[in-house]
């Protein structure tokens, strides 16, 4: 590994060193370790990870997908992000699709999963109660978002999930005012152009069960990302 790849990892293993023993947020403090107590029964044997879940994936990334927040049976149970739960499926058979995964299930941290060109991350990183951060919690959090925006120098691409996570990178990536709709596949030019937000529908169940969000409009989002990257 040269110098700079292992300072690259080296500052990415102290920030999420730092994210996972963050206690910033008592009410999702509460929250996330009373789930990792309580469980669901389907998994009652296991151990909750019932912390923070950093980001993850390549260090050296060009894309960056930022979610809303981890699942509270899903991330906060396996402790990696969008691991464990449906929406983690639609994410990396999609990510698997378009070239961006090794693998197409996301189950555990040991499940051998590698990003190529991509980093996962969520605009908040603790569970929240049904899935819904207060404004405070999520400038809490904010800041973790701007070291990892810090030390993915060779960005070019972002895509939000949602509506939540493109409010939320429009608090520390400079956007076109006014700020353009959220829209699924909607693009927009960040930071003076060196970088574009691509937008797109969370892939949640209410989305995916009700037909709102399809896989077709889902891989679409990240071959476009794809294309704008070379
Ligand atoms: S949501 Fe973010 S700031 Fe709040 S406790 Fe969790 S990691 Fe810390």
């Amino acid at each position: 590994m040269g110098d700079g790849r292992r300072e690259r990892v080296r500052r990415f293993d102290d920030l999420d060193a730092r994210v996972v023993a963050c206690r910033m947020c008592p009410r999702l403090v509460e929250w996330r370790e009373r789930v990792g107590r309580e469980k669901r029964a389907a998994y009652r044997d296991e151990e909750y990870w019932a912390r923070p879940v950093p980001g993850f994936g390549d260090p050296f990334a060009r894309v960056l997908v930022v979610g809303l927040a981890p699942a509270a049976h899903g991330g906060n149970r396996t402790g990696r992000i969008f691991t464990g739960d449906r929406s983690g499926d639609w994410l990396f058979t999609s990510l698997h699709r378009t070239g961006f995964a090794n693998q197409p299930f996301s189950r555990s941290r040991d499940d051998g999963l590698r990003l190529d060109d991509m980093y996962v991350a969520a605009a908040v990183r603790c569970a929240p109660p049904d899935n819904k951060p207060t404004t405070a919690e999520r400038d809490n959090c904010l800041p973790y978002l701007v070291e990892e925006l810090d030390l993915l120098r060779e960005l070019r691409v972002i895509v939000v999930l949602g509506g939540f996570a493109y409010a939320t990178l429009a608090r520390v990536v400079p956007l076109p005012r006014p700020r353009p709709r959220f829209g699924h596949g909607v693009e927009v030019p960040a930071a003076g152009g060196a970088l574009t937000v691509i937008c797109s529908y969370h892939p949640s169940q209410q989305n995916t069960f009700t037909g709102r969000l399809t896989e077709e409009m889902f891989d679409a989002v990240f071959r476009r990302a794809r294309e704008l990257t070379g």
